[in-house]
């Protein structure tokens, strides 16, 4: 069951429509987020919502208006009936039906209070594989609805591979809707923020890594380096921390997930109310 604000009121999702002349159908014009709530309580959501501001800017769309009314429906939504007690909260902003040269100065924006599909159990124990993706993400601080060219290289990879991994130029940057983290010679080594997207889980898990001793280099992993590696782990709003056990052809480490990720998995679970708000 899943509920959606669109236009001012709350309804079922089925019943919800978007008019063809909008600029997230025409040109691909929408950004948006994904925020975890537990038993009915946001995860993050103010680190969401400065993102949701920067994307939206990013995108040449003029959100002022949209993002001051946010805050009140998130609270609104997780508290109706027709909402889960776990799941996502996803606010989209779009473009609306003016494209003015690259500025779109009325956006439409709908937000989406539904169940959330969990990493599997078994997923959790085997680890996810990941297939290489040789590209650049364009505009990495803008979480965008487009997805079409990092889904481009998985339509073709077996189906048990987790999402694609982006790899321009022999540096690891992140994956599909995860950021990726490299264990090796005893630390984690993953992208900076502005080579790659502010997610928050990554920065959840690396506040939570340095209260608790490990020691994090912020630069680009390079894909020579997989092979090497101890370990290797994705962080993510859906899949929180999981461990990477291959990419493409190459095994990480002994091919079964590590230590690493199983200890910032524990501390992340335990840790979740440290971020909860109504
Ligand atoms: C959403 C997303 C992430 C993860 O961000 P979280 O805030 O942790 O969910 C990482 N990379 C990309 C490209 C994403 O779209």
């Amino acid at each position: 069951m899943s509920i959606c604000y669109l236009g001012g009121k709350f309804a079922q999702l089925s019943k919800c429509r978007l008019p063809v002349t909008d600029m997230a159908v025409q040109r691909g014009v929408a950004v948006f987020e994904a925020v975890r709530f537990y038993d009915r309580k946001l995860f993050a959501a103010d680190l969401h919502l400065a993102r949701l501001a920067e994307s939206a800017k990013r995108a040449g769309i003029a959100a002022e208006k949209v993002l001051p009314l946010l805050p009140e429906i998130f609270s609104a939504g997780v508290k109706m009936e027709g909402c889960p007690d776990e799941g996502l909260v996803r606010p989209f902003i779009t473009g609306g039906d003016v494209n003015d040269k690259g500025r779109f100065p009325e956006p439409r924006f709908f937000v989406i209070f539904g169940a959330i599909t969990k990493t599997s159990e078994e997923e959790h124990r085997r680890g996810a594989v990941l297939v290489p993706n040789r590209m650049e993400r364009p505009y990495p601080l803008c979480k965008s609805t487009n997805y079409l060219f990092a889904l481009i290289p998985l339509s073709s990879a077996d189906r048990l591979n987790h999402e694609t991994l982006y790899m321009p130029d022999g540096e690891i940057t992140e994956a599909m809707t995860n950021n990726f983290f490299l264990c090796r010679g005893g630390k984690i080594i993953t992208a900076p923020v502005g080579r790659v997207l502010d997610g928050v889980t990554r920065k959840v898990v690396l506040t939570l890594a340095r209260e608790n001793g490990f020691v994090i280099e912020e630069r680009c992993p390079k894909v020579e380096e997989l092979a090497g590696a101890d370990e290797a782990f994705i962080t993510g709003t859906v899949n929180e921390v999981l461990s990477v056990v291959r990419v493409g052809d190459t095994t990480i480490g002994n091919g079964k997930p590590g230590p690493v990720a199983a200890h910032l998995y524990r501390l992340f679970l335990a840790n979740i109310g440290r971020w909860l708000s109504d």
